[in-house]
């Protein structure tokens, strides 16, 4: 087995690089695979030409397809058009050449805030083109959603096995930690880094009272990797910890706040956007097949991460 990781230096990409160095040490049962991990400069995905060179290179039997315009919400607020357009293309390239190159299984990733923002909760599988989505990420929204139909129209017309995954609010280690582009977690642990820094305010955008579930970049990692050899349905899946482990932004500051050993003062910007309020995802599909899978607790995947961000602050991507 062959497997081309495309977003191999992302936030995902490095959780898949941990599990996997597990792997090899013989700790699961992934010995003897071949992973390769892709970034863009092995080749920029918006261009066909040069997606096709790395299919030639890499010649995959299976792959994991992380590669994509990413960001929080105040950036897809920005850059709605180029979230849409990258992603569009970004898509389109790897998929067709997932069909020239025969490649036995792929799967993409879609996220839960691509549903649609009039719905009823918890959001499933089934939901995902039932209504417009929040008008702050229409353009990734859109762009992510196709990825189900061309899913739907390879496997129809060609026979493909292609899949999706639908992960929700993702941290971890080597997250993307730009206050103005990234997502809630790694923009406030930065944040409060240099408030603890510079002994200012610790500024929480938006209200704090939108809930959200997140998900440890290892925990995707190791639940993608379970997909790769006991999922194989074109019909996504949610990759999700349970409802009850929804929490508020708040609450996230609040253990941000902890474990940056931050004692000043929270305060919140209510001239900010909250985003969409929730987006509350149901797991059953995922438990009714992996009952067991244990989660990391948000407190204790908040802690590793606000611990490396201390340790790599020099290099890390912000
Ligand atoms: P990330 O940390 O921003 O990493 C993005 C990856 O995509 C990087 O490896 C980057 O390569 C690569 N990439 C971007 N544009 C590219 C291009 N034009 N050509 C080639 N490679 C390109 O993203 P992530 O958070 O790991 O996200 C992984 C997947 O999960 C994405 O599909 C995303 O939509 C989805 N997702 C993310 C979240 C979240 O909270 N982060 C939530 C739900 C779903 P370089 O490093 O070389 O630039
Ligand atoms: P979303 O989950 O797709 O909406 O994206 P984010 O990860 O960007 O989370 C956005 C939520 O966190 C909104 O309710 C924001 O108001 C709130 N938030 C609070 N502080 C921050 C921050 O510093 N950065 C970001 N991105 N969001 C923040």
């Amino acid at each position: 087995m062959k497997i081309l990781v495309t977003g191999g230096s992302g936030l995902v990409g490095s959780g898949i690089k941990r599990v996997t160095n597990n792997y090899s040490k013989g700790h699961y049962l992934y010995e003897g695979r071949e992973f390769y991990f892709a970034t863009s400069s092995d080749g920029n995905l918006v261009n066909y030409e040069e997606t096709k060179s790395l299919f030639e290179k890499i010649k995959p039997t299976h792959v994991i397809h992380l590669a994509a315009k990413v960001g929080g919400l105040f950036s897809n607020l920005r850059q709605n058009v180029e979230f849409f357009n990258d992603n569009m293309d970004i898509n389109r390239n790897v998929l067709h050449c997932c069909y020239l190159y025969k490649v036995e299984k792929c799967i993409s990733c879609l996220s839960t805030c691509i549903f649609p923002n009039k719905t009823t909760y918890p959001i499933d599988e089934t939901m995902i083109h039932n209504g417009g989505p929040h008008e702050s990420n229409i353009g990734y929204s859109y762009a992510k959603r196709m990825i189900d139909v061309i899913n739907h129209c390879y496997n129809s017309q060609y026979g493909c096995n292609f899949t999706s995954i639908i992960p929700t609010n993702i941290y971890g280690p080597n997250d993307n930690f730009n206050i103005e582009d990234g997502h809630v977690i790694p923009g406030l642990i930065h944040k409060c880094y240099l408030a603890k820094e510079k002994n200012e305010d610790f500024v929480i955008w938006g209200s704090g009272t939108p809930l959200r579930q997140f998900i440890y970049a290892d925990d995707l990692a190791r639940l993608i990797l379970w997909c790769l050899d006991n999922y194989d349905n074109h019909e996504p899946i949610i990759l999700s910890v349970d409802e009850e482990d929804e929490v508020s932004i708040k609450e996230v500051a609040l253990l941000v706040a902890k474990h940056m050993n931050f004692e000043g003062n929270i305060v919140f910007d209510s001239s900010k956007s909250d985003g969409q309020f929730k987006k509350t995802a149901n797991n059953k599909k995922l438990r009714s097949i992996y009952p067991d899978y244990k989660f990391q607790s948000i407190e204790n995947g908040i802690k590793t991460t606000c611990d490396w961000f201390k340790k790599n602050f020099e290099n890390a991507r912000k």
